[in-house]
């Protein structure tokens, strides 16, 4: 199978489309997979119900060398993600006999008994490998769908954010060959310029594509990303430090710290390298002011 470069996630439950659930999975597989130097194209939230299911998986296989959805995987009628994979892959799922005994041991090592409905988290399809979940009742599949000389992966992964990492980490992820690019991120952290007035101070930078230049307001003032691929890390550095320099001076004293750097922690350690102490007179702030400098 050919490298996989591209990938795509779908998070699946009609309470991530009302609101009621924030879909930090989504977060977590797209900082994964930006990690692995995988692009990530196309993220997108789906309800609980079959056809818009199917028709956002069948999409997504003709865009994406790697499909990555979560949630569904539940024992109840609502749960579909199951049920969408075996219908995009033409295929019909069969309780596996392995999974089966390793769901019927697991309920009863807790001494409960299995409700039947609980058996569809033993389906495979013939196209499926189960991915362990130490943490809960649902295997993820693993699937490999193959149209003409193009082979694609589905990997369904658990909603439960806990099991998702776990089954993530320990399973999926070793079982993928994944491009073997790797990505360099710097982030400068400006203040005292918005951020239309930046956009023209860096110009052509912005329309580069690797290295990367973007720009993204934040209550701290306007950070300006640069990322870089390349087959090592070193690499991917050494692409992006013209252009860093490059931004370095285009932005001069605008710039008062990168990545994690923190305003108030800067503002602290600084005192503190220089012996200073700080007074402060508060009023209509309420008290947030010392709140944050303590
Ligand atoms: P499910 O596997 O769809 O039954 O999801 C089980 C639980 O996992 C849900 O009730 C949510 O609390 C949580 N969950 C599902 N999807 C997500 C998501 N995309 N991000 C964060 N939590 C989620
Ligand atoms: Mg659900």
């Amino acid at each position: 199978m050919q490298p996989i470069r591209t990938a795509e996630i779908i998070s699946v439950g009609t309470e991530l489309l009302l609101g009621e659930t924030v879909d930090t999975n989504s977060a977590f597989l797209a900082g994964e997979l930006a990690a692995a130097g995988i692009d990530t194209y196309w993220a997108l939230r789906v309800g609980d119900n079959l056809e818009r299911l199917k028709l956002a998986l069948s999409g997504a296989l003709e865009r994406s060398d790697l499909v990555l959805l979560t949630g569904g995987l539940g024992p109840t009628d609502d749960d579909l993600t199951r049920e969408a994979i075996a219908a995009v892959m033409g295929e019909t799922p069969e309780i596996d006999a392995e999974l089966e005994a390793w769901l019927r041991g697991r309920f009863s090592s807790l001494g409960r008994e299995m409700p039947e409905r609980n058996l569809k988290q033993a389906w495979l399809i013939p196209s499926a490998e189960a991915l362990p979940n130490p943490g809960g009742t649902a295997p993820g599949w693993l699937v490999t769908h193959t149209a003409g000389d193009r082979s694609r992966l589905i990997v369904a992964l658990p909603g439960p954010p806990r099991e998702l990492y776990a089954m993530w980490r320990d399973h999926a992820l070793p079982r993928l060959q994944l491009s073997g690019s790797d990505l360099y991120r710097l982030t400068l952290k400006t203040t005292g310029i918005g951020e239309s007035h930046l956009a023209d101070l860096l110009g052509d930078l912005l329309n580069e594509a690797n290295p990367s230049v973007a720009t993204y307001a934040r209550a701290d003032g306007v950070h300006v990303r640069v990322a870089a691929k390349d087959d090592s890390r070193a690499r991917a550095e050494n692409r992006a430090q013209p252009v860093v320099a490059r931004l370095r001076s285009l932005l001069g004293d605008h710039v008062w710290g990168s990545d994690e750097d923190e305003r108030n922690e800067l503002i602290a350690s600084t005192l503190r390298q220089r012996g200073l102490t700080l007074a402060s007179a508060e009023g209509p702030s309420g008290g947030l002011l010392m709140a944050t400098l303590a």
